[in-house]
C-alpha cells in the first residue's frame, strides 16, 4: 500500500514506519521535526518536513491510507499549556482530516490513548468504559476520536483509533529519544546508564499490591504490528476504537525489578511524592483487538526492558 505516516520521526511513528516499510509498504513520512529526529526515519521511507496543519499541500488521492502519529504527548505540559494541545493535536488533526477528505483518501489510523478514559473505577478497561479524560492531552485525543466517528458517518471514511496503554521497548536503532523524558522505563534506564544518580518512585500508598501504581506495558513492536492489522480491518463508513495493551498489570516496583534484572545494574531509587493525576491502576482489556484485528501481544516486560536497554546503550 501507499501510506502517509505523520510523526514518523518520533518514537512510535519511527518504529511503525520501519515495520511497515519492511512489510513491503511504500511509506512517506510527514514530520515537522519539532520533537522527532530526521535520522529516526527509516532510510527507505520518503521524507517531507512539514506540519500536519499544512497537510493539504502534501496529501493526494494516490495514498491508500494515512496513519496519524504526530502529536504533543506530555501530560504535565498539557495541563500547564493546554493551548499547545488544542493547536497541535486538535487543530492539526482537523487540518489533516480535511486534507484526507478533500483528496479522497479512504482510510485513517489514529494514535489514540488510554488517557481518553481518565481515571476509571474499573481495573480492566474495555472500549465501553466511559471516556472522561482528566488532562488536556487526553481531551485533545478524545476530540480527534470524535471527529473520526463523524467523518466515517458523513463521508464514509474507514477509521480506526488505537488506544495505547504504556508503550515501551525499541526496535533496533529505532527507540525512545525524548528531550523531556517523563516515562518510567526510559527514566530507570537513565539511572542504569549513569546519566542520572537515582530514580524516583512516585508514591507507594496507592491501593495496589505493593502500593505503587499499576500499568499495562506493551512492546512498541507489538503495537506497531497492530497498525498493519488495522489497515486490513478498516471498513468504509466505520470508526473502530480499539484498545492496545497486554491485559497484564505491573507495579512501578515490578518494573524497577525488571530493569535491575535486565541491565544488571543496581538502579538506586527513592520514594517521591505522588505525581498529580496518576490513576492507581490502568490495565487494558484487549479482547476487541484480538477479535477485530486478530492481534495478540508476543512480547513481555522483560523484552521491553532488554530492547530499550540495548537502544539506550547505543
Ligand atoms: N513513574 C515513576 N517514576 C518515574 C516515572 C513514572 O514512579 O520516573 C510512575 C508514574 O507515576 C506511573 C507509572 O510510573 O505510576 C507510569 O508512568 P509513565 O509516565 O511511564 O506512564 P503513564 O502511565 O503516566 O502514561
Amino acid at each position: 500500500m501507499k501510506l502517509l505516516v505523520t510523526g514518523g520521526a518520533g518514537y512510535i511513528g519511527s518504529v511503525c514506519t520501519a515495520r511497515l516499510v519492511e512489510a513491503g509498504h511504500h511509506v512517506t513520512v510527514l514530520d515537522d521535526l519539532s520533537t522527532g529526529h530526521r535520522d529516526a526515519v527509516h532510510p527507505d521511507a520518503r521524507f517531507i518536513e512539514a506540519r500536519v496543519h499544512d497537510a493539504a499541500d502534501h496529501v493526494d488521492g494516490s495514498y491508500d491510507a494515512v496513519l496519524h502519529f504526530a502529536a504533543k504527548s506530555l501530560v504535565g505540559e498539557s495541563v500547564e499549556k493546554p493551548e499547545l494541545y488544542w493547536e497541535n493535536n486538535v487543530v492539526g488533526s482537523l487540518q489533516l482530516i480535511n486534507a484526507v477528505t478533500a483528496a479522497g483518501v479512504g482510510t485513517m489510523i489514529f494514535s489514540s490513548t488510554a488517557a481518553t478514559y481518565g481515571a476509571p473505577d474499573r481495573t480492566l478497561i474495555d472500549e465501553s468504559c466511559p471516556t472522561m479524560p482528566v488532562n488536556p492531552y487526553g481531551m485533545s485525543k478524545l476530540a480527534v476520536d470524535m471527529m473520526l466517528t463523524a467523518q466515517a458517518q458523513a463521508h464514509g471514511l474507514a477509521a480506526v483509533s488505537l488506544r495505547y496503554f504504556n508503550v515501551g521497548g525499541a526496535y533496533g536503532v529505532f527507540g525512545e529519544r525524548h528531550a523531556t523524558e517523563t516515562h518510567l522505563v526510559p527514566n530507570l534506564l537513565k539511572v542504569a546508564t549513569g546519566e542520572r544518580n537515582e530514580a524516583a518512585i512516585f508514591g507507594n500508598d496507592y491501593p495496589t499490591r505493593d502500593g505503587t501504581c499499576v500499568r499495562d506495558y506493551l512492546h512498541v513492536v507489538d503495537l506497531s504490528d497492530a497498525h498493519g492489522l488495522a489497515l486490513d480491518a478498516a471498513t468504509p463508513g466505520m470508526h473502530q476504537v480499539i484498545n492496545l495493551g497486554t491485559g497484564t498489570g505491573y507495579t512501578v516496583n515490578d518494573v524497577l525489578d525488571a530493569v535491575r534484572r535486565g541491565t544488571g545494574h543496581e538502579v538506586p531509587a527513592r520514594l517521591a511524592e505522588r505525581r498529580p493525576g496518576d490513576p492507581a491502576v490502568l490495565v487494558a482489556s484487549n479482547a476487541k483487538a484480538k477479535d477485530r484485528l486478530g492481534w495478540a501481544p508476543t512480547r513481555g516486560l522483560d523484552d521491553i526492558v532488554t530492547d530499550a536497554w540495548q537502544f539506550a546503550q547505543r
